[in-house]
């Protein structure tokens, strides 16, 4: 295996904000790497520095085997960008936008890479059509493809289906893991749940450092997370109230069902006992990537505080 980023002891502040500590991270070639985490805990900046298109402060590695302070013009080449907000023009048409990213990478046989990637995303018969009239779902499907143009060997998605419907959000992840598949190494940051396990291995970062990482059966598990799910009249009132108490360290509500977590099992069983008979009914469950990141936030806050 190729590492496609692996850098050490990366440092960025803003002013007085250290917005990424000490973060080290190595990703192999060809992966799904899903970057997770509260709102305004550091995964934009830290996927900027990983591709330089930000120079940290301190720290060092290399990305696409470039250095990533004095070779940033090499990684930017090879590297598509792609971000939340719809970065093509709603008045040209969708061939047009196409075109357009062609000339900028100065890409030979532009013609021929626009009919190819307008076929590819099923577009070809509405290449006419103005960028700004399509769905949400297929405005990110296009940039998408404008971000691939080039052919870059490294991906980096900065919540790309934020606010985009799940099917069309499913046809993008397809066409993710296909990218993936035929050789680029994907940075993905995201929200979702079923995006960050979809993703081959996560990177959970909270107030700029990274705090989990693996596979999310490698995150689940080295949480040592202990989950009961829990049924009943009122229940959520009751979790609210089992919330602080000792030995619980989450308490989320899932659809009609509650999840009680904690690591000590003692502390967390003795704190639901007085509620373990009808009508309530309690089965331990394997926790899932959304209780251990309940568990994460928290943890952060508490250090943070
Ligand atoms: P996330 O992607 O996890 O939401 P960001 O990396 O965007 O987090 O931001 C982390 C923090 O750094 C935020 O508090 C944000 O306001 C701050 N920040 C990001 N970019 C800049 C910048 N160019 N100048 C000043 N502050 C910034």
């Amino acid at each position: 295996m190729t590492l496609a980023i692996d850098v050490k002891g990366l440092n960025k502040s803003f002013g007085a904000k250290h917005v990424v500590q000490d973060f080290s991270i190595e990703v192999d070639e060809r992966r799904i790497c899903g970057f997770l985490g509260p709102n305004g805990s550091g995964k934009t900046t830290t996927l900027r520095l990983l591709c330089g298109l930000l120079t940290p402060d301190s720290g060092s590695g290399t990305c696409l085997g470039f250095d990533i302070i004095s070779q940033s013009d090499r990684i930017k080449r090879q590297t598509g960008y792609m971000t939340q907000r719809f970065s093509l023009y709603e008045d040209l048409t969708i061939a047009e936008n196409l075109e357009f990213t062609a000339r900028i990478y100065g890409l030979d046989h532009p013609g021929e890479r626009v009919d190819q990637a307008l076929r590819r995303l099923g577009l070809a018969n509405r290449r006419a059509q103005l960028a700004g009239e399509l769905s949400g779902g297929w405005k990110q499907r296009l940039a998408l493809a404008s971000a691939t143009l080039h052919e870059p060997k490294l991906l980096l998605l900065d919540e790309p289906t934020a606010g985009v419907d799940p099917k069309a959000r499913r046809d993008f992840w397809d066409e993710i893991h296909e990218l993936a598949g035929q050789g680029l190494t994907v940075l993905v940051s995201t929200h979702y749940m079923d995006e960050a396990e979809r993703c081959h291995e996560i990177a959970y970062i909270s107030y700029g450092r990274l705090i989990a990482r693996g596979t999310a059966e490698e995150v689940v598990k080295g949480s040592h997370l202990i989950t009961f799910h829990g049924e009943g009249p009122d229940i959520a009132q009751l979790a609210h109230h089992l919330e602080g108490k000792p030995g619980v360290e989450t308490a989320a509500a899932f659809g009609a069902a509650v999840h009680i977590s904690g690591t000590d099992r003692r502390a967390l069983e003795a704190a639901i006992n007085p509620w373990r008979k009808a009508p309530y009914r309690w089965t331990e469950v394997e926790p899932t990537l959304e209780d251990v990141f309940i568990k994460l936030m928290g943890q952060a806050e508490d250090n943070f505080a």
